[in-house]
């Protein structure tokens, strides 16, 4: 505590992310980063922009980046918002739909789930409730189909890495849509992991079957965020956006404008266009992941671990016998970095980032001597 801080100051919880080590080599499976390097047309168009232009500021409407997300997307370029990775994104999208006021209904989010969400109704001053997650930890839609001051959740869900099905998150999306009652709110899906919900021989087909980007169109209440830390492997470029109704999409310009009108800069602007263009690059390395994800997951089972079913690039994992943090120190001791929540009916758990195939290797060699 500073004396110079102001009350809104003191009072914040920040949002503690995964360690970043600097000096001792980890296999580094805590930040479910992509193992596999991005696309080499993203590295060639990034060292090309890096020239004399750089001391103008970059397209504060984010144009060329937007007509690409818009082709791959399949959606038109004002249905596409983008942003210093997609927690900004999310930031902007509270700030821009959930309302901040005095006995304002509270938003939703599930018990168990990504841990930015209570650190930005706070930082907004944004009621909550949190729905139970069920005991096999899956989401029940019904839950959130209850008049509210708006819906967000991650699907697949994080850190359990479950899917919910496209008809169930459609639903929500409906009760919510103000068609036929009065009651009207925002449902933000945060699809950070939805390029990994395929299985390795449908990558492209499941992720867009399983993608809200389709019901935009129906639901002009919807907003869909993504990112391009994980199937696009750049999370150190902070590149994220989201797709949704023209009118969320101008919401969203509104708070960025009255916050920073320029959060994506010209080598992230440069890079996010390679990246969406190389299609067949990240298909080939999603598919890669999703079946080591398969293969760890199955080796795991044997050994008698509980696996959670993940359509993420990550596992939920507890050890047979040991806590949560006894096995994340044994690991650590080891060389390995995992992400453990010490929060009430997960403790017992770890998040394990997929890495490449003999990363993994490592990583079960010690769950089996363990
Ligand atoms: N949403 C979820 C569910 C996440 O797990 C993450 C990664 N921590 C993010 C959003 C943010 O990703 P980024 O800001 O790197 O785009």
């Amino acid at each position: 505590m500073s004396k110079f801080w102001n009350s809104r100051t003191r009072e914040l919880s920040p949002y503690i992310p995964g360690e970043q080590p600097q000096n001792r080599q980890y296999i580094k499976l805590n930040t479910n980063e992509n193992p596999y390097p991005p696309s080499p047309a993203v590295i060639e168009a990034i060292t090309r922009a890096a020239n004399e232009r750089l001391r103008l500021y970059p397209d504060p409407s984010c144009t060329a980046l937007r007509d690409a997300v818009a082709e791959r997307r399949r959606v038109k370029p004002e249905q596409v918002f983008a942003g210093n990775g997609s927690d900004e994104v999310i930031a902007f999208a509270f700030a821009a739909f959930f309302e901040g006021a005095y006995r304002a209904a509270p938003i939703l989010f599930p018990s168990i789930t990504y841990s930015f969400y209570p650190v930005y109704a706070h930082l907004w001053g944004i009621p909550y409730e949190c729905p139970r997650v069920q005991e096999d930890f899956s989401i029940n839609h019904t839950d959130y189909l209850k008049a509210c001051g708006g819906v967000v959740f991650p699907n697949p869900n994080a850190p359990t890495g479950m899917l919910m099905r496209p008809e169930h998150v459609r639903a929500i999306a409906q009760y919510h849509a103000g068609q036929s009652r009065r009651h009207h709110a925002v449902v933000i899906v945060d699809e950070a992991y939805i390029d990994f919900a395929g299985y390795a021989d449908a990558v492209q087909h499941a992720a867009r079957q399983t993608s809200a980007v389709h019901y935009i169109e129906e639901y002009p209440n919807l907003l869909t965020v993504h990112t391009l830390s994980k199937s696009a492997s750049l999370a150190g470029l902070r590149l994220g956006f989201a797709i949704g109704n023209e009118e969320l999409i101008e919401g969203l310009c509104r708070v960025r404008d009255s916050f920073n009108s320029y959060p994506v800069d010209r080598l992230a602007l440069a890079g996010g266009i390679a990246a969406m263009k190389d299609a067949a690059y990240y298909e080939a390395i999603t598919r890669t992941v999703i079946a080591t994800r398969e293969r760890v997951s199955a080796a795991l089972v044997e050994k008698g671990y509980a696996v959670l079913p993940s359509r993420a690039n990550f596992l939920f994992v507890r050890h047979p016998a040991m806590s949560g943090s006894e096995f994340f120190t044994v690991l650590r001791n080891a060389g390995i970095l995992v992400r453990h929540f010490n929060k009430e009916r997960i403790a017992d758990f770890l998040r394990v980032s997929i890495g490449t195939d003999a990363e993994m290797d490592a990583f079960l060699t010690v769950c089996g001597s363990t």
